[in-house]
C-alpha cells in the first residue's frame, strides 16, 4: 500500500490500519466508514480525514476485529480516528492562525466564558445604577432594562456572523481537501436522514461498544438529546426574534408562550444529553479512549450544559432579584459559546454531516 501526502503520525497511522482493514474487509456491514474505505486504494491527508470524520466512534470495529492488539497488527480503528479527528479541527480551521486554539480549548474557553460574564455584568452596571443589577424588574421588555436590545443584538449579532463565517471557510477547506466536486440535492437528503437518526452510531444495528463489550444505545440516546434540545433551543430564540421585529412583542414571555416551550424542552435536552455523555466518555472502555487527552469534549459539553442550565435558572427566578446576574451569567456563557465554537468540539458536527454527504454522493455515484 502506498501512502501519498501524509502528514502526520495520526495520519500515518490511520492510513496503515486501512491498509489492514482494506485487505482484509470484515467488518464492511458494520458503518458507512468500511465501504467508503474500499473505494480507495491509496490511503492520503485527505482520505484518511474523510474517514475519520465519517467514523461515529461506536467502538464495534475494535470489538470484532481479530487483529487488535495483542496481535502484532494491533489495530484499532476507533482510537486511531478519535486522535486524527481532533488533530483535522486544527488542521482545517478559519483563519489558520488560529489552530492553535484547539490544542488550548478547555483552558481559552474557561477564561473567556469568565471574562464574558464579568463584560455582561460590567455592560449591565454601565447602563444602569449598580443597583438595577438586583432590583426586581418583571414583566414585557424587563430584560432590556438592563442592556438595551439594540445593543444586544449588536454583540450576539456580530459573534454569530463571525462564528458562521469561520465554519462555512473551514468547511469549505475541508470538503476541498478531501476531494471537493460539487453536491446534490439527494446526496444532501441522504446524509440529513443519517445524521438525523445517526446511523452510524448503532454499532451495525447492535448497539454502541462503551464501557465494556456489551453494546448499548446510551451513547446515541444522549447525542440525540443533546442534537435535538440545541435545535430546539435554537428554534425558541428565532422564534423570540420572530415576535420582537414582526409583532414587537418583548421577552420575557409568558411560560405558555411556544418561545418558552421550546426553549425549556430544548433546555431539558441539553442538561441530559451532555451530562450522559460527559459520563459515557468518563466509563468508557480504556481501551476506546483517544490518546489525546480529550479536554475539548469536555469543555464543549461543560459549555452546553452550562448554557442550558444558566438560561433555566433564569426562566425559575426571573420575577426575582436574582434575575440580573443570572441575565448577565446566561448571555456571557452563551457569547463565549459563539465566539469558541469554530475552535471547538462543535464543529466535529460540521465535518462529519460533509463526510456523510461525501459518502451519500461516491454511493449514488456507484449505483447502477
Ligand atoms: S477492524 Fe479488524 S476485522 Fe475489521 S476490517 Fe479492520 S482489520 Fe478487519
Ligand atoms: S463508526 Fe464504529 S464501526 Fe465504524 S469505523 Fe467508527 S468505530 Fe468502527
Amino acid at each position: 500500500m502506498s501512502l501519498i501526502d501524509l502528514a502526520s503520525a495520526n495520519a500515518d497511522e490511520a492510513a496503515r490500519q486501512m491498509g489492514i482493514c482494506n485487505a482484509c474487509r470484515y467488518c464492511e456491514g458494520l458503518c458507512a466508514v468500511f465501504p467508503a474505505m474500499e473505494e480507495r486504494r491509496t490511503f492520503g491527508l485527505g482520505d484518511v480525514d474523510y474517514l475519520a470524520n465519517l467514523c461515529h466512534n461506536c467502538g464495534a470495529c475494535y470489538h470484532d476485529c481479530q487483529y487488535a492488539p495483542p496481535h502484532e497488527f494491533a489495530v484499532n480503528v476507533p482510537v486511531a480516528f478519535a486522535d486524527l479527528r481532533e488533530e483535522s479541527y486544527a488542521r482545517y480551521a478559519w483563519p489558520g492562525a488560529f489552530a492553535g486554539l484547539f490544542a488550548r480549548n478547555g483552558l481559552i474557553i474557561a477564561l473567556l466564558t469568565a471574562l464574558s460574564v464579568a463584560l455582561f455584568i460590567a455592560g449591565f452596571v454601565a447602563f444602569n445604577d449598580p443597583g438595577a443589577l438586583f432590583a426586581v424588574q418583571t414583566g414585557e421588555g424587563a430584560f432590556y432594562a438592563l442592556m438595551p436590545h439594540n445593543t444586544m443584538v449588536a454583540l450576539f449579532g456580530t459573534v454569530f456572523v463571525y462564528a458562521l463565517l469561520a465554519m462555512a471557510m473551514s468547511l469549505r477547506t475541508f470538503w476541498r481537501a478531501t476531494g471537493g466536486g460539487s453536491v446534490s440535492l439527494a446526496a444532501l437528503r441522504e446524509a440529513a436522514a443519517s445524521a438525523a437518526r445517526l446511523r452510524n452510531l448503532d454499532g451495525g444495528g447492535i448497539g454502541c461498544m462503551n464501557e465494556d463489550d456489551t453494546p448499548t444505545d446510551n451513547r446515541r440516546f444522549y447525542h440525540h438529546a443533546t442534537f435535538y434540545g440545541f435545535l430546539l433551543c435554537l428554534a425558541s430564540t428565532s422564534l423570540g426574534t420572530v415576535y420582537h421585529y414582526a409583532f414587537g412583542w418583548q421577552a420575557p414571555y409568558p411560560v405558555t408562550s411556544p418561545v418558552v416551550i421550546l426553549g425549556t424542552l430544548g433546555g431539558i435536552g441539553l442538561l441530559i444529553g451532555p451530562a450522559g455523555l460527559y459520563h459515557a466518555k468518563r466509563t468508557r472502555a480504556a481501551e476506546l479512549k483517544a490518546a489525546s487527552p480529550g479536554g475539548m469534549d469536555v469543555a464543549f459539553l461543560a459549555m452546553l450544559f452550562l448554557t442550558s442550565l444558566t438560561g433555566l435558572a433564569l426562566l425559575v427566578l426571573r420575577d426575582t432579584a436574582a434575575m440580573g446576574s443570572l441575565l448577565a451569567i446566561h448571555l456571557g456563557v452563551v457569547f463565549a459559546l459563539f465566539l469558541t465554537m469554530p475552535y471547538g468540539k462543535f464543529v466535529h458536527g460540521l465535518y462529519r454531516f460533509a463526510a456523510l454527504v461525501r459518502h451519500a454522493t461516491e454511493q449514488k455515484a456507484d449505483a447502477p
